[in-house]
């Protein structure tokens, strides 16, 4: 175990933000594994030019090594150091989203080690809009390789909490600070061949590309439930995901019809012994009777489900609860992302009422 250091930033607090920014950058620099807030979860991060580093991250959160790693800059122009073939689209497409929680993938130049791109012949990469992220890449000088900050498998990480209990003792340093906003992961685009391609929906939709691209795709094979035969082009998009220690069942139909289900299962569950979360919205919190109840968010902002989902999740964990019942929310704007992780984290149990 090593000692984990925790850098808070504060506001008006200048020049110990300042320290701990150059902490970090040193770290960084010298192969060590520092864990950012960005606008979407936590990353952790590493060199992503340095095979030690990269080697470190997949060990620290057990990741496959199949499952390639984001590489975040902090300018437009560094996508010419990083790939071969920074094409028309993808200036477009940074012009209206970067910084923001938008990832594309791109042909990869030599110096991007294939140890961090799964082998693939392509690496991803995100400018993001945070201002801690920002910083950090900024002033550490190295382009950051960061898969989320979470142990591989588990919900991810949107505060410094997460971070300490998943990683702490692992990596050298966690900046600690809570403004983590949007609560899923960046909406990844494949710009490597004729048609892009959504191969991770987030907060970023497929209408807000085309509007830029004109044509965009989704990968297939993320949509809805995962069919057998069928491999997602993002490799992380195939491993169960997001997944809560309980058992996770999404309970769709309409809304009475799942409010008296999920009532029903509840009940039965806990006089089996077993304790229960359902995973509510403000709307319907007080319409269940039984089990730890808690809101997730209003369901007239789907923003608001996902900024406290992986929490969420988290929560259920820590309070022991062995079934979450959860409504099903809608698809509309990050709602499609909200689904696709949450669909994941249920291992595809969906229950029609
Ligand atoms: P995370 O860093 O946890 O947000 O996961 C990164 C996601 O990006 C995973 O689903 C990866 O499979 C995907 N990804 C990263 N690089 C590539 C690439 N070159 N081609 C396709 N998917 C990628
Ligand atoms: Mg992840």
């Amino acid at each position: 175990m090593m000692e984990t250091i925790i850098g808070k930033i504060q506001k008006d607090q200048e020049k110990e933000n300042r320290l701990i920014y150059e902490k970090a950058g040193q770290i960084l620099r010298s192969g060590g594994l520092v864990a950012f807030p960005t606008e979407t979860v936590y990353g952790l991060g590493g060199d992503a030019l340095d095979e030690k580093a990269s080697a470190k991250i997949y060990a620290a959160k057990g990741r496959p090594s199949d499952n390639p790693l984001i590489v975040h800059i902090a300018d437009q122009k560094d996508l010419y150091e990083l790939s071969c073939d920074v094409n028309e689209k993808a200036l477009k497409l940074a012009e209206k989203f970067w910084p923001g929680p938008l990832t594309m993938i791109l042909k990869k130049k030599d110096i991007v080690p294939n140890s961090i791109t799964g082998g693939l012949g392509t690496v991803a990469i995100r400018m993001p809009s945070h201002p801690v992220a920002a910083e950090l890449i900024r002033t550490s000088g190295v382009y950051i390789a960061a898969p989320s900050a979470n142990t591989s498998g588990k919900p991810s990480p949107t505060k410094a909490e997460h971070v300490i209990n998943d990683l702490s003792g692992k990596i050298d340093m966690i900046i600690e600070d809570d403004t983590v906003d949007i609560g899923v992961e960046s909406t990844i685009v494949d710009l490597s061949e004729e048609i892009p391609t959504i191969l991770r929906p987030g907060y970023i939709t497929q209408e807000m590309l085309c509007e830029v691209l004109g044509e965009v795709r989704i990968d297939p094979a993320i949509e809805g439930s995962l069919k057998p035969g069928v491999v997602p082009k993002a490799p992380g998009m195939k491993y169960k995901h997001y997944a809560p220690n309980a058992d996770l069942a999404i309970v769709e139909g309409q809304m009475e019809h799942v409010i008296s289900y999920i009532n029903d299962a509840a009940a039965k569950k806990e006089a089996q012994g077993f304790s229960v979360g359902i995973m509510a919205t403000d709307e319907t919190k007080n319409l269940y009777h039984t089990g730890e109840i808690r809101s997730v968010g209003s369901r007239n902002s789907e923003a608001s489900v996902a900024h406290n989902l992986y929490a969420l999740l988290r929560e259920f964990d820590q309070m022991g609860v062995q079934y979450i019942y959860s409504e099903s929310f809608s698809t509309n704007n990050v709602g499609q992302a909200v689904m696709n992780r949450l669909i994941k984290a249920a291992g595809h149990t969906i229950i029609e009422v």
